[in-house]
């Protein structure tokens, strides 16, 4: 087969990619859902949302009843490049440092992820869609067509962070970007439900010494194998 994907074999499937932060998941799963006509479903953002509405309204990161009932209530869409939190466009308040730090901690309720990984399924229920995130491949999908891990040294993670603030006018460090990074995925992948993992079905992506576009068409040549096989 040429180097050309035969968009029909990939009807209703779904490319879930899972990883650390910074690890370029998003990027990798914006590009690819675009090259491939795909929705690109960020559940990342998605938890963001939620956290941003909890801490406008005071409510506390161990809060685990209201948080629920905040992740049930909440109207979240994407769009691909924006995210909506009850119609108002959050895009760039969900990035900022206070979220970021609040998130994983939000992130963590059971009644929170159950919530949000009702909206994920539905949001799939056709498949043609690329989702990232650090459960999508074990919890939310575990049938997904195809499924990546992307990781990446640390230092090379928080450069990219690094890079990502500096363009939002946020200054940091790198070992302030080290530090948080390497807590998040502390936190993400020792929590009691859905933690960060590599399920044994992932194909293992490093990162740390690809470009963005090496990356996609790592990926990208995955899917010509698989629709191959498919
Ligand atoms: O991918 P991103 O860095 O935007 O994710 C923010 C946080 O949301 C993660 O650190 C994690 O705590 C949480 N998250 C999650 N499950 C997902 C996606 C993100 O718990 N599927």
């Amino acid at each position: 087969m040429s180097k050309q994907i035969k968009l029909s074999a990939l009807q209703g499937k779904v490319i879930a990619i899972d990883g650390p932060a910074g690890s370029g998941k998003s990027t990798t799963a914006r590009r690819l859902a675009s090259k491939l006509g795909f929705v690109y479903l960020d559940t990342g953002a998605m938890y963001r949302a939620v956290t941003l509405f909890a801490l406008r309204n005071g409510v506390s990161v161990d809060d685990a009843r209201a948080l629920e009932t905040i992740a049930r209530r909440v109207k979240i869409r994407l769009t691909g490049e924006k995210v909506f939190l009850n119609d108002e466009d959050v895009t760039k308040d969900i990035r900022n440092p206070e979220v970021t730090k609040a998130v994983s901690p939000v992130s963590a309720h059971e009644g929170v992820r159950k919530a949000m990984v009702a909206q994920q399924r539905a949001v799939a229920k056709d498949g043609n869609v690329v989702t990232e995130g650090r459960d999508t491949t074990s919890v939310v999908f575990p049938d997904a067509d195809i499924k990546v891990y992307l990781e990446a040294s640390l230092e090379t993670r928080a450069r990219r962070r690094l890079i990502d603030f500096s363009r939002q006018g946020i200054s940091s460090t790198l070992e302030e970007q080290m530090k948080d990074l390497a807590a998040r995925d502390e936190y993400d992948s020792n929590r009691q439900h859905s933690p960060l993992t590599r399920t044994h079905d992932s194909i293992l992506l490093d990162t740390t010494n690809l470009t963005i576009d090496e990356q996609v068409e790592r990926i990208l040549k995955l899917v010509r194998i698989r629709v191959k096989n498919i």
